[in-house]
């Protein structure tokens, strides 16, 4: 699933690309993935300019002209491809393709979904705060104004919960999932059952700054192509290469050649090395 690094990545892609550009025409494919009666949503996208493009969580906004945005969230597999007018389209393009925004130059942006859980919403731009906040999506790690102190608040509230499904859960921070709830605990020393009440200063501390670390550097990296997830230019994100854990069961671990596990928590799967992280 796409979490904070990719959906970041392909927002900042999609900002330079279309930005400024008016839609002329959507082709939707699979009319459930539109929140809302068809006819009503080409009414108010189409002839509309892209005024900005944002995200909060996992979600990507695209602002219009015309006092709407349109929410737009790739849960599992959900990928938005764009491409020129000139430039030839890949199987990649085609594939799974749920629906097309035409922009007035020429340029497309093709919504592909294998699984079909994503969805595309439209919401009035006023609105937007209201919405998040219904949601309750915590905090955006990445905010400079999000601190240390802010995140042990957020902790204090849940001492009872297991750190692994705490940073998981979008009402606590923001755009944390499988890969990188993983890997923040390995870098941090820290097992994913541990709980919150038992856990150190120190190690909380660690867990922290591994945030704000790997968050970042797989932005800079743009994000990890573990499963279906794509940039906004089609092309496979680079963190894979750094990832320690996740995904990497069986394998040596690299600080202390013991042998990675996985385990189920709630549904979910953790990836750790039972050396460096000790129950
Ligand atoms: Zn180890």
């Amino acid at each position: 699933m796409p979490e904070l690094p990719e959906v970041e990545t392909i927002r900042s892609q999609l900002r330079k690309l279309i930005v400024g550009k008016k839609i002329i025409r959507v082709d939707v494919g699979l009319p459930r993935m539109v929140k809302l009666p068809l006819d009503k949503f080409r009414k108010i996208v189409i002839g509309a300019e892209i005024k900005k493009v944002d995200r909060r969580a996992k979600i990507l906004i695209f602002e219009l002209s015309n006092g709407w945005s349109i929410l737009i969230h790739l849960k599992l597999s959900g990928r938005l491809i764009f491409r020129r007018k000139d430039e030839s389209l890949k199987d990649e393009d085609k594939k799974w393709n749920h629906l097309i925004y035409y922009f007035s130059d020429g340029s497309r942006i093709f919504h592909n979904d294998l699984r079909q859980f994503g969805y595309v919403k439209l919401i009035e731009t006023e609105k937007l705060a209201d919405f998040f906040q219904k949601e309750k999506l915590g905090p955006e790690p990445l905010e400079r104004n999000f601190t240390f102190n802010d995140f042990l608040v957020i902790l204090k509230r849940k001492p009872k919960a297991k750190i692994k499904q705490f940073l998981m859960d979008q009402q606590n921070i923001a755009g944390i999932g499988n890969i990188y709830s993983d890997e923040i605990l390995f870098l941090a020393g820290v097992h994913p059952l541990r709980k919150i009440a038992d856990l150190k200063p120190e190690e909380i501390k660690k867990i922290f700054e591994g945030m704000k670390k790997i968050l970042s550097e797989a932005i800079k990296l743009q994000g990890s192509s573990v499963d279906l997830y794509l940039t906004a230019l089609g092309e496979e994100g680079e963190y894979v290469p750094r990832l320690k854990v996740y995904g990497k069961e069986g394998e040596k671990c690299e600080k202390c050649g013991g042998v990675i596990k996985r385990i189920k928590i709630g549904g979910r799967s953790a990836h750790f090395c039972p050396k460096c992280q000790k129950l």
